[in-house]
């Protein structure tokens, strides 16, 4: 028995399935989980000292790889200051600006703690904001597992098949509404309907959560005119895609403005940060200057606001990482597309920036429906095989694969390679 395995079953005992969080338990690959212990740069290590080249970077967290000397030695020198006090502190002020910097649609932020609750207090703002209590999401997108939210929410519902959670009263989700993702009629017959009743819009501008799919032209554009017009708040969920497709985000690489927009992952680098902001107006009704309620004892930590600083003011000031770290994943996104096409099989790659995902279907990937298409037993068993030859892809056929400016030339071409001969 291996470590990993030995640690699977004991985890079992104590953690409903043995996990903090459902796709890690890698059921849908039929595997044992790797238990990591480790990670620098672009690899991971775990309990067994297998070593691998990571392609889920704790989820998109680690856009300038593991172990960044800089961001953990800034964690470190906050660590010996205190490690909370619950108080008002200069660097969250310095956070604060730094995002409104980087993403100009922001003119104030609030931070909380996860992407969950970011996406959670904006649907609150914007509710606040407008007065009314509908919220149209898309399926296949997932905006964390807070109860509205959890409608044929992609990624982890997806993949078990269950589109609705247990737990959640019907009550609760009678006010989202759902819509296909770049279907722009969809979304005009629940405005026709309702328009007057909906508060907002949300929508991952690149959806990231049933694999990675594309806005196509318009889509993004047709969502801010019909919020416009019906003065609904056009929110936009960068928790993926926030300083990772480029410093300004989505909203900066397609050049649509939303009014709120929610972030996560990168933003912490790695420590447990959320974040949202928008439009002051709007921004102006959270608590203490509004009637919207929202708060945190940990929210704006000083040791996580130093690790998520310290990788947004290095980003900043580096645009070149961006250039070139979607000039690398653009030539091996094509190559890994090269060798799918060369071994003769029909499966399609989407990808943007640093963010892809291989679908292993005949069919075009553009919504959750042509998502669905997927072969997921053929995912697991390219997955399961990856592993074994030293890369680590997400246990899921509905997750991206995330390239870090750590990834080295030499290291994606060995998964193209690896890749190859599997196929
Ligand atoms: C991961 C994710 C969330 C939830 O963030 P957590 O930190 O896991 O709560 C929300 N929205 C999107 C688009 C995500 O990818």
């Amino acid at each position: 028995m291996t470590r990993s395995q030995a640690l699977f079953e004991e985890a079992k005992k104590y953690l409903p399935g043995g996990v903090n969080s459902p796709v890690r338990a890698f059921g849908s690959v039929g595997a044992v989980p790797p238990f990591l212990k480790k990670a620098d740069r672009a690899y991971v290590w775990d309990e067994d000292d297998n070593r691998y080249v990571d392609f889920v970077g704790s989820w998109g967290p680690m856009i300038l790889g593991h172990n960044q000397k800089e961001i953990t030695d800034s964690v470190i020198e906050a660590c010996r200051q205190g490690l909370s006090y619950g108080a008002a502190t200069k660097i969250e002020v310095d956070m604060a600006r730094q995002i409104c910097e980087m993403v100009p649609s922001v003119e104030m932020v609030r931070m909380v703690n996860s992407g969950t609750e970011a996406v959670m207090s904006a649907v609150r703002a914007a509710r606040g904001y407008t007065g009314r209590d509908k919220i149209l999401k898309f399926t296949g997108c997932y905006h964390g597992h807070s109860d509205g939210m959890l409608v044929k929410a992609g990624s982890g519902a997806m993949t078990f098949g269950v589109p609705d959670s247990a737990g959640v009263p019907a009550a609760y989700t009678e006010h989202t509404l759902l819509a296909a993702y770049n279907d722009l009629d969809s979304v005009q017959t629940c405005f026709a309907a309702m328009g007057e009743q909906i508060a907002a819009v949300i929508v991952e501008p690149v959806a990231a959560n049933m694999g990675v799919v594309l806005p196509e032209p318009g889509f993004l554009e047709g969502l801010r005119s019909i919020c416009t017009q019906y003065g609904a708040v056009l929110i936009f969920d960068e928790v993926i895609t926030g300083f990772r497709l480029c410093a300004g985000g989505a909203q900066q690489w397609f050049q649509v403005t939303p009014d709120l927009t929610t972030f996560g992952k990168i933003i912490g680098a790695g420590m447990p940060v959320g974040a949202y902001g928008g439009k002051r107006e709007i921004m102006e009704m959270v608590a203490p200057i509004g009637p919207v309620y929202q708060a945190g004892t940990l929210s704006g930590n000083p040791v996580a606001m130093a690790a998520g600083m310290t990788q947004l003011r290095i980003l900043k000031q580096n645009p070149q990482i961006y250039e070139q770290l979607n000039q690398t994943s653009e030539h091996f996104f094509k190559k890994l597309a090269n060798s799918v096409y060369q071994a003769g099989l029909p499966w399609h790659i989407n990808h943007i920036g640093s963010l892809g995902c291989l679908f292993f279907t005949d069919s075009v990937v553009h919504d959750y429906e042509s998502a669905l298409t997927s072969d997921t037993q053929a995912y697991a068993g390219f997955c399961n095989a990856m592993r074994k030859a030293g890369f680590y892809l997400a246990p899921s056929q509905f997750e991206a694969m995330f390239i870090s400016a750590a990834h080295t030339t030499d290291q994606l071409d060995s998964l193209v390679q690896a890749a190859s001969d599997y196929f």
